[in-house]
């Protein structure tokens, strides 16, 4: 049993410390939200009254914020964990945010003497509450074998993808690819619809051709093909809009900044933009057919 800090229990957040809690670690919650607070000790964690008194003692401290700003202010502003935590505390920040912040953080960390990861989760709120997270993890060997084992009762896919910031890389690069597929089919089902097709029929022959992608058989963006995708309960959101225009953003940001040419991603990028200009933020992602469609 370890006693954790955990900050920011929101929507994966709050679940997350959960799975620690049933897993019988001493779990003392800290959030700027009354409310979340309250949701995290209803689950069974301790509630503290400051980000100082939540890090006080703790063995770990996991962290799960909405962005590099908070993520930046979090640990090495004034009354930060890094100025509050016990010596040898290790630190796990899963949060999504900007690999620049990731490694400015994590050297913060490191000039204090605290080991530090990055690991930034997919799976959603349907995996933080399953405990069934992938972990992306940027760090050193050493904080990858202290982490695993508390990350193990919160995912079941935990992977080191390298120094501090590939997390982050690891989690950007992956949501990219996902972002711009999910325009692809939806522009498919979209053509397949003006030339009078049947979208079952075209998911029964793209399921097994080369049009197969995670977007089309586990999330696919019509009624009907997959039972379980928000497209069946009017997109109400798995992931929203809103998260993946912020994720589209991040991958650009890092793009612009290592040189690299991803022109489908600034499209996608600017097409979730716009998706969220349109006041469809907090539908899922997937939702984006129907923008296309201009409905
Ligand atoms: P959320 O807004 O529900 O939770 C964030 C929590 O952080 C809130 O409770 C907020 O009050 C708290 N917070 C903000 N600033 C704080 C501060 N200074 N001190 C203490 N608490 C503070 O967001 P979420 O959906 O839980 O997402 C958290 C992170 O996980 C984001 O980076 C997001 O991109 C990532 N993520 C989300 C999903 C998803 O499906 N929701 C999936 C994968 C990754």
């Amino acid at each position: 049993m370890a006693n954790i800090a955990f900050i920011g229990v929101g929507n994966m957040g709050g679940p997350m410390a959960a799975n620690l809690v049933k897993a019988q670690h001493k779990v003392r919650a800290f959030d700027l939200s009354p409310d979340n607070l309250a949701r995290a000790e209803a689950a069974g964690a301790e509630r503290a009254a400051s980000l100082a008194d939540a890090v006080k003692g703790a063995d770990v401290v996991v962290t799960m914020l909405p962005a590099g700003p908070e993520v930046r202010a979090v640990y090495l502003g004034e009354g930060g964990i890094v100025a509050s935590v016990d010596p040898g505390t290790l630190l796990i920040d899963a949060s999504t945010i900007d690999v620049e912040s990731a490694r400015a953080v994590a050297a913060g960390a490191a000039a204090a003497g605290f080991a530090m990861l990055d690991a930034p989760v997919s799976g959603g709120v349907g995996g933080a509450a399953a405990g069934t997270l992938t972990f992306m993890c940027g760090g050193t060997e050493e904080a990858f074998a202290r982490a695993e084992p508390i990350l193990q009762h919160m995912g079941k896919t935990i992977v080191l993808a390298g120094a501090s910031g590939a997390g982050q890389a690891a989690k950007i690069c992956n949501n990219m690819i996902l972002g711009i597929s999910m325009i692809a089919v939806s522009e498919g089902f979209n053509l397949a619809e003006k030339l009078g097709l049947d979208p079952q029929k075209l998911f029964d022959v793209a399921s097994r051709s080369s049009g197969q992608c995670w977007s089309l058989t586990n999330y696919c963006p019509v009624p009907g093909p997959v039972p379980a995708s928000p497209a069946n309960r009017d997109y109400q959101a798995g992931f929203t809009a809103a998260m993946m225009a912020k994720d589209m953003r991040l991958s650009q940001q890092a793009a612009q900044a290592a040189g690299a040419v991803t022109p489908l991603g600034a499209a996608a990028a600017q097409l979730y933009g716009l998706m969220n200009a349109a006041g469809r933020g907090q539908q899922d992602f997937s939702g984006i057919i129907r923008l296309l469609a201009g409905r």
